[in-house]
């Protein structure tokens, strides 16, 4: 038997937990993922393949979101106020910081 092993991408662009939440919806019900999960801090978002996985399909729709993706791991890690997570769903004026 073998493990899947996890797969691990950088990913650019993401300013807010907003960002976060907004990653792991997006890929968590896609075909041959049995795991996601952002990381903040790290920049990072960890996937365990299934069945089905295609990791191109997975960085395409992550940069179809408007985040950045490097799979060779060297990436611009710099924070940003204007979170694609705001365009790509509206949430009602309150606190930003
Ligand atoms: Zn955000």
């Amino acid at each position: 038997m073998t493990r899947a092993e996890k797969l691990t991408f950088a990913i650019t662009g993401m300013g807010c937990v907003g960002c976060v939440l907004d990653r792991e919806n997006a890929v968590m019900p896609m075909a041959g993922v049995e795991y996601v999960g952002v990381s903040l801090s790290s920049r990072t978002m960890t996937v365990r393949p299934g069945p089905g996985f295609d990791r191109a399909v997975i960085a395409s729709r992550v940069r179809m979101l408007g985040y950045g993706i490097d799979e060779a791991g060297s990436y611009d890690a710099a924070p940003r106020s204007d979170c694609p997570c705001k365009l790509n769903s509206r949430r009602p004026a309150g606190s930003s910081g």
